[in-house]
């Protein structure tokens, strides 16, 4: 058997979407161990078709294989379905007896969250909005005599927020009827690093203009990947330094100046195999150093490494 320690390296490095339960494959949820959750995750994957309007390069979704099949349900049924399955099987014990979770502490057996977090964007796929609303009535039915309730967690890069409709879809999905949270992507807060990063096809402004609008009017937590990429030498080679680093400050900053509502900052790197091979984690010492110097902001900025 592995080390307690080996356990959970092992789980927190493994986010992959194929998840089995009794044989039958799963298509849309699936469980993981995340660091930033604190626990077990079970995430929602609307993205049959791997859509996204980012191709950042340290995304883990492999975009050359085939997309997910469709299936014959309706994704709302089949989230429903495939959601009750997990959870009946987490509360009858069957679920760490078949699964690589058999290992997992007690303590850490409690489901933190369920995040909209998937093969793209969650609010570009167009079951997202019903979906949402359908778990967060299976959160609200469901008796949680032994545990609190999980989160529901958005994890997004902003786009699908920009128009004030869905933000207020939204904020009451998963901010007002329940406990939730957003935790929305800023990685640059440049034009370069924007289009070197994130590779986007909304232009640099546009995306900052809508990222205002969001922050304006929904609490977030911020997250921001940190990377180098590439060998020192190699002319397409990206470290993150300061001229990273100086405009995200300058920006969360500016956020936190006008009193919006920001719960807490993720800086985080590479954890799991990206899809670039030249992508690189940072050393801990960059990303404690930041953090540090952004202790100034007035909520809590936390470093993943
Ligand atoms: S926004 Fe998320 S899903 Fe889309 S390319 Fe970036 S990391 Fe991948």
């Amino acid at each position: 058997m592995d080390s307690p320690m080996a356990t959970l390296n092992l789980l927190h490095a493994d986010h992959s979407r194929l998840f089995a339960l009794s044989g039958r494959p799963f298509r849309a949820v699936y469980p993981v161990l995340s660091r930033r959750a604190g626990g077990l995750s079970v995430g929602i994957n609307l993205n049959f078709d791997k859509g996204c309007n980012f191709d950042c390069i340290y995304c883990q979704v492999d975009r050359t294989g085939p997309p997910l099949p469709e299936g014959n349900l309706p994704a709302v049924d089949l989230v429903m379905e495939e959601l009750t399955a997990l959870f009946d099987a987490m509360d009858s014990g069957g679920f760490y007896h078949e699964t690589s979770f058999g290992d997992l502490p007690l303590p850490l057996r409690q489901v933190k969250d369920i995040a909209f977090s998937g093969d793209g964007e969650p609010t570009l796929a167009p079951s997202f909005r019903e979906v949402s609303q359908a778990v967060r009535h299976f959160v609200a039915r469901r008796p949680w005599t032994e545990s609190a309730p999980p989160l529901l967690r958005l994890i997004t890069n902003g786009s699908g927020l920009f128009s004030g409709e869905s933000r207020r879809q939204t904020g009451k999905t998963f901010l007002e009827d329940g406990p939730g949270e957003i935790w929305l992507k800023l990685d640059a807060a440049d034009p370069d690093h924007f289009s070197f990063i994130n590779r986007s096809r909304i232009p640099f402004d546009r995306m900052m203009q809508g990222l205002d609008l969001v922050v304006a009017d929904l609490p977030v937590t911020i997250q921001t990947m940190v990377l180098d990429f590439g060998k020192e030498g190699d002319p397409n080679a990206m470290a993150s330094d300061r001229t990273l680093w100086d405009p995200l400050l300058k920006k969360v900053a500016g956020w936190a100046g006008q009193g919006r509502e920001i719960r807490a900052w993720h800086l985080y790197s590479v954890a799991r195999p990206p899809a670039l091979e030249e992508v690189r984690k940072v050393p801990v010492e960059r990303l404690e150093a930041w953090a540090r110097e952004a202790a100034f902001l007035p909520f809590p900025v936390l470093v993943f490494p």
